[in-house]
């Protein structure tokens, strides 16, 4: 990072839980343009980078805590933005830059975006579109005749994300056999260590038929500028709803497109936000756009690559990090636009859960005309699960052409080549027992 600790150096802090790929974006966006960038992270302990001594450690599973340490932390040096990426640091980042004078979404709305329930419910008084729905205990599990369920439905925790623990039930066999998935799921270690607050409860509502486009955005004192629709070609039907392909700019005709940007709108509004990045998912059928989600912050993971931004201003197409940072310590450039080639990305599903032992193929996927760049994340020996229990991918696949049909085709033709080993856990070995085969693919 600069060294430059003058009074002009703009200052930002970072609220991020996972540092990874999508930080080091904004760490080589922080450093080509001279910004101070001060993590407050929960993940301290694997600060790989020489900024190390720039972190301010937290918990995020208490907002105003981490919001208070933060605060404390650079108490006497100028700040001039807050970015967060993922849903709980954007609640502490909202408590912080309350505390610090900086404009940013209201820690009420942002706590509305992390909360399925209290989402519908601000939906359904702002009268928008919201299909019937009720949360309900995992524990006993309810009796769907008695709950009042219709179906299909959709069973989801109420305050996890990427779809995790996200099922569809056509009947009440299978809205019991989801039910006791989802508690199972809910009451596993490793999600009562997130602490996330409602784990003993679900949501259950009426399942959206429809196509399903993501909305990338941008709040600038609560005016929303769309800076993509990705459609996502998939059929996204369930019973799990693991996400795929996302291709941009949308083939949607453009009254719906219209349509889905003033839905996306209507749903920013009636959150309260006002300031910073936005990911919404929004359903479409012939009854008009359903807004799913809108979150706080900006498209996970990897998927961020997939879009470039130019202006006369920039000498050069810039990321969304790049543009994200700009917006947030107001140095010109982020009222850029996103370039005129078609972009998509494949996060790459995950056939079964299990042991991920080999990847082949790769050189053929990346050599596939159109393929930009293709990133296996998951780690090998790693034990990965797949959806409705998983909530991480194998990688990401990148593609860019003329078309959006053409970006589609050339990664659905780069996935083919890919093959992916997963086997299934050893079974614990008894001394008396032979070693069992591992199951393959
Ligand atoms: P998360 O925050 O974990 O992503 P969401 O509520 O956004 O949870 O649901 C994840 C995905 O599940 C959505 O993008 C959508 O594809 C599907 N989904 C969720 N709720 C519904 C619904 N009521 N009808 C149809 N599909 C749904």
């Amino acid at each position: 990072m600069s060294s430059a600790k003058n009074n002009s150096t703009k200052r930002l802090l970072l609220f991020a839980a996972k540092l990874g790929y999508q930080t080091r974006s904004f760490e080589e966006a922080a450093r080509k343009l001279g910004v101070q960038l001060v993590y407050v992270t929960d993940r301290c302990g694997r600060l790989d980078d020489p900024w190390g001594d720039h972190a301010i450690a937290v918990h995020f599973d208490s907002p105003e805590a981490a919001a208070y340490t933060a605060m404390e932390a650079v108490r006497g040096q100028e700040v001039t933005g807050v970015l967060a990426l993922g849903d709980r640091p954007a609640a502490a980042a909202a408590y912080a830059a309350r505390g610090l004078g900086i404009s940013y979404n209201h820690p009420a709305a942002v706590e509305a975006c992390r909360n399925k329930l209290r989402m519908r419910e601000v939906f359904r008084d702002a009268a928008l579109r919201v299909p019937w729905f009720r949360n309900l205990p995992i524990d006993p599990t309810p009796e769907p005749s008695l709950a009042g369920i219709s179906y299909p439905c959709v069973l989801k925790p109420l305050s996890l994300s990427a779809s995790q623990g996200v099922m569809r039930a056509n009947n009440g066999e299978e809205f019991l056999a989801a039910a006791a998935r989802l508690r199972r799921l809910l009451e596993s270690a490793e999600i009562r260590a997130t602490r996330e607050p409602h784990l003993d409860q679900m949501m259950v509502e009426g399942y959206i038929p429809g196509k399903e486009v993501a909305v990338e955005g941008l709040l600038t004192d609560g005016t929303l500028r769309i800076l993509a629709i990705f459609d996502k070609p998939d059929p996204l039907e369930g019973p799990y709803f693991e996400e795929t392909v996302y291709v941009t700019p949308s083939r949607l005709p453009a009254t719906t497109q219209a349509q889905i940007v003033d839905s996306a709108r209507n749903a920013v509004r009636a959150l309260g936000l006002t300031q910073g990045p936005i990911h919404a998912e929004l359903r479409i059928n012939e009854d008009g756009v359903w807004p799913i989600e809108v979150a706080a912050r900006p498209i996970g993971g990897l998927c961020a690559r997939s879009l470039r931004f130019c202006s006369g201003e920039l000498k050069e197409p810039i990321g969304l990090e790049e543009l994200l940072l700009r917006h947030a310590v107001k140095l010109p450039g982020s009222d850029a636009l996103r370039e005129s080639e078609a972009s998509g990305v494949m996060m790459i599903p995950i056939p079964h859960s299990g042991i991920f032992e080999k990847i082949s193929g790769e050189g053929a996927a990346l050599a596939t005309p159109g393929v930009t760049d293709l990133l296996i994340t998951a780690r090998l020996h790693d034990y990965i699960a797949a959806w409705p229990e998983g909530s991480s991918f194998l990688g990401f696949l990148f593609a860019k052409a003329k078309t959006p049909e053409e970006v589609e085709r050339a990664i659905r033709e780069a996935h083919k080549k890919l093959e992916f080993v997963l086997t299934q856990r050893l079974p614990v070995e008894h001394p008396a027992t032979h070693k069992l085969p591992v199951g393959g693919d």
